[in-house]
């Protein structure tokens, strides 16, 4: 299938809503909109595109493809098979107690990034946080200190595109840290091949992990299950506050959230929202960082217990920043066996290992798919046993028959 821009990448399903092209774009012909009940999506002025392909450069919805050429760990290479490049694995949580209490899991994000400013010198963190405006939304968050880091502690359910930061940390004359999720993360790293000028101010990336990103829509839904008005909405956390907290609403006039739901019930509920494309995605730990983090969720126990974050170097680059950081002690991390990934993510693991079925599926029935290099995603559903093969084949089919994504949707 020929793609003339983004436009068609978005109408077949295939974004994943990262904002890179809003940055390759040379003619400033893109837009980002929400579209609610998919995800943020670009909006191209077809009039003035001239098909230069920039666009589709950055694009990881249309493919990403790993070279791995970094330092492994000694016979990683099965673990490469289901988790991407590994170095070392850690677990543990951010030293100051407020960005831990405050942090999705163990606040080591907000910490490893603390540390890239205060220590490392960088300018900038490049991530997300709420939307000021519209708090049920997300905006692209530049933060210069601890106070503003803190604010964006804890993941936000619902879209956001960092990467249509990237101008910003482009523009400085230091490096900036980048934040987000490995979609993200991947938009970051095609931007940086197409422009060495934004590549030389990457000063760290640290990814997160994803099972995938509910809509706009999902947010909407529960907060009317709530029985909350959306223009009463002061803020939102989805988590944090505790590990893993509470997806808890503060209304106007409130000091504090007048509604609350556990985290459990509400990704259970709002997990039901994630668009097509985020089934077809095999990075849910971000592995095109230098450090990603996840939730430990092997040890959890209770609900208010101390939350702990997974921590993965990637690249040498990740390995020095968490050492540099345990030895300031931003972070207080233990380094653990790399099994432990499969016994606190078999849900990422289960998922990689269904892709190559679905995209099989597509391909019978004429769908255009991204491409996906490095990954080994045969030999991963060869690994699954053969009900789930079966199923992520014959059930790929029947979604994309009776939803009708067959064909691109109308714009
Ligand atoms: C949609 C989504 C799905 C996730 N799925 C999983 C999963 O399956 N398994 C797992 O272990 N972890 C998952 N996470 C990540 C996890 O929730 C924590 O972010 C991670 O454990 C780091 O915790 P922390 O306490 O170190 O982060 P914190 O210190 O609290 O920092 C979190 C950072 O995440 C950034 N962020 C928040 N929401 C978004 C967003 N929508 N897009 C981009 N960046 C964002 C913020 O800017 C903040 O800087 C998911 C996160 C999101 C947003």
């Amino acid at each position: 299938m020929e793609f003339k821009n983004v436009g068609d990448i978005a109408r077949w399903r295939l974004c994943v809503g990262c904002g890179a092209c809003v940055y390759a774009c040379p003619e400033n012909n893109v837009r980002l909109v929400d579209v609610e009940s998919d995800g943020i999506r670009p909006c191209v002025d077809g009039e003035n595109c001239k098909s230069c392909g920039e666009c589709l450069k950055v694009c990881p919805g249309y493919g990403i493809a790993h070279d791995y050429g970094g330092a492994r760990m000694p016979d990683s290479s099965d673990l490469e098979v289901g988790w991407g490049p590994v170095l070392e694995v850690w677990e543990g949580y951010a030293v100051d107690p407020d960005l831990r209490h405050s942090g999705s899991s163990g606040g080591a994000v907000s910490a490893l990034a603390l540390y890239c400013l205060e220590e490392l010198g960088m300018d900038a963190v490049v991530h997300t946080g709420a939307d000021r405006n519209t708090p049920w939304k997300n905006a692209t968050t530049i933060s210069h200190s601890r106070s503003d880091l803190l604010a964006a502690t804890g993941s936000r359910y619902s879209p956001a595109s960092p990467c249509d930061g990237l101008a910003h940390i482009e523009a400085s004359d230091k490096h900036s840290v980048f934040l987000g999720k490995p979609c993200d993360v991947e938009g970051l790293r095609k931007a940086e091949s197409l422009r060495p000028e934004l590549a030389k101010r990457v000063g760290a990336v640290i990814g997160i992990f994803c099972a995938g990103t509910p809509s706009t829509l999902a947010t909407l839904e529960l907060l009317k299950t709530l029985q909350v008005e959306p223009n009463r909405v002061r803020g939102i956390r989805y988590r944090g506050k505790g590990w893993p907290g509470m997806f808890a609403v503060t209304q106007n006039g409130d000091e504090s959230p007048s509604r609350k739901m556990p985290y459990r019930d509400a990704w259970g509920f709002l997990q039901k929202y994630r668009p097509f494309r985020c089934y077809l995605c095999p990075d849910g730990t971000s592995e095109f960082a230098d450090i990603s983090c996840g939730d430990a969720w092997h040890r959890l126990r209770t609900q208010d217990e101390f939350g702990y974050s997974l921590i993965i170097a990637r690249t040498e680059k990740g390995r020095e920043i968490i050492r540099g950081a345990i030895g300031q002690s931003y972070v207080s991390l233990q380094r653990v066996e790399p099994d432990i990934l499969e016994r606190a993510q078999g849900n990422l693991l289960a998922k990689r290992r269904e892709i190559w079925g679905r995209l099989f599926a597509m391909r019978i029935l004429g769908v255009p798919v991204p491409t996906f290099d490095g990954f080994h995603l045969l030999k991963n559903w060869l690994e699954s046993p053969i009900a789930e093969q079966t199923r992520s084949i014959l059930g790929t089919m029947r979604r994309v028959l009776q939803r009708g994504y067959r064909k691109p949707l109308e714009c």
